[in-house]
């Protein structure tokens, strides 16, 4: 088997009932993930090698931001600094004058400078064998099955990445009923969350002033985040606080 199962993260995602339960394990591994590069990885010399060669993107520079670990940060930051420093002194140092002035080789050697983050590619190892889990578990555990039908099913990035995994672990059988069951929790939902959306914008009509929001007040965090994956509204693994 080329990944380790472990089910129990996934039975509780599922269990959580979020919008999309690939979405919940992403945004928990995220925070879990940002807390670990500000906190023991710091410390840890192979992982620190790795950051000072990968870099960090600019959403995740965001959130360690956020996490308010400024030493932390600033260590990590320093010593990819110096990485990126060497690397630029070698550009430099090359002549780019005659057949080497290609400004197109030089912004893509640049562009190289700053499109990985080592906290993306860690979530991404993730999501893989979440993904391959899930698929898993839908074939092997009745009671899983039975569940994931009944649930908000997941967001369209992530229904596309779950049924091109579906080729690869699931049968001819397995995948078609896979992919009619993805699709159609899609399609159910999505009609809802945009039902729900309209009446959000006809609310703003004087003529329905008095008549009750229903069920609309966070129908634009619930349809972005069914349409590109969670971004908007209550982090999708804690339970909002009444
Ligand atoms: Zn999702
Ligand atoms: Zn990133």
């Amino acid at each position: 088997m080329q990944y380790q199962i472990d089910t129990i993260p996934v039975w509780e995602a599922l269990e959580y009932q979020g919008s999309c339960l690939l979405c919940t394990l992403h945004a928990k591994t995220e925070a879990g993930e940002i807390e670990r590069a500000l906190g023991s990885s710091v410390m840890e010399p192979g992982i620190r090698v790795r950051t000072n060669v990968l870099g960090i993107c600019a959403a995740h520079q965001r959130m360690m931001f956020q996490n308010g670990n400024r030493l932390g940060h600033a260590l990590l930051m320093d010593t990819h600094a110096e990485e990126v420093l060497k690397k630029l002194e070698k550009l430099k140092a090359r002549s780019w004058h005659g057949r080497d002035a290609d400004g197109k080789q030089l912004a893509g050697k640049l562009r190289a400078l700053s499109s990985r983050c080592i906290v993306c590619e860690t979530i991404n190892t993730h999501m893989k064998r979440y993904v391959h889990t899930l698929l898993y578990l839908w074939k092997t555990d009745p009671k899983f099955k039975k569940q994931f039908c009944g649930s908000n099913g997941v967001c369209i990035p992530h229904a596309a990445d779950l049924i091109e995994a579906s080729q690869k672990h699931l049968n001819a059988r397995q995948r078609v009923e896979f992919t009619e069951l993805c699709l159609d929790l899609l399609y159910n939902h999505l009609a809802e969350d945009e039902k729900d959306l309209n009446w959000f914008t006809q609310k703003f009509d004087y003529k329905n002033k008095s008549k009750s929001w229903e069920n609309s007040k966070n129908a634009i965090e619930r349809t972005v985040n069914r349409l590109r994956g969670y971004c908007l509204g209550n982090v999708p693994y804690e339970k909002p606080k009444k």
